[in-house]
């Protein structure tokens, strides 16, 4: 099920362009429009899930499917250099677009994961 207003939804169906770099008819790939590293990769499920605190066991060949299709950009990416996979719940997590998707982060050092003080 997909939502109207939701923009990686209307990445995912094309109806907005973004820079993809896979696509399979379960997941897409695809840059970030505004990169924290000099690799900034995003992955999503075409179905829409809020985030991926509402995965259940259903979803399971979803999200393999999905870690599948990081791994595979992140290492066509970066190859041995390595990258970060993140995702975030929330709005302070960091969470700005409410339908799931990984971050591929790589191509310089990242430091550790942060917190910043409020
Ligand atoms: P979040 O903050 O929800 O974890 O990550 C959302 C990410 O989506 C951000 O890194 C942001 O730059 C990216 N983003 C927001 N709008 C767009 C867009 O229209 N196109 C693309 N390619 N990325 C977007
Ligand atoms: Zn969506």
């Amino acid at each position: 099920m997909s939502d109207n207003d939701c923009l990686f939804c209307k990445i995912a169906a094309g109806e907005i362009p973004a820079d993809k770099v896979l696509e399979t008819d379960d997941v897409v790939v695809f840059r970030d429009i505004a990169p924290q590293a000099p690799v900034h990769l995003l992955a999503i499920p075409r179905r829409h899930l809020r985030s991926i605190a509402e995965v259940t066991g259903r979803d399971a060949d979803l999200i393999v499917a999905l870690v599948a299709a990081a791994n595979t950009a992140g290492k066509s990416e970066l190859g041995e250099r390595g990258y970060r996979i993140a995702t975030n719940v929330g709005e302070e997590a960091g969470q700005t677009v409410f339908h799931l998707h990984l971050h591929i982060m790589g191509g310089a050092p990242l430091g550790p994961l942060a917190v910043t003080e409020a």
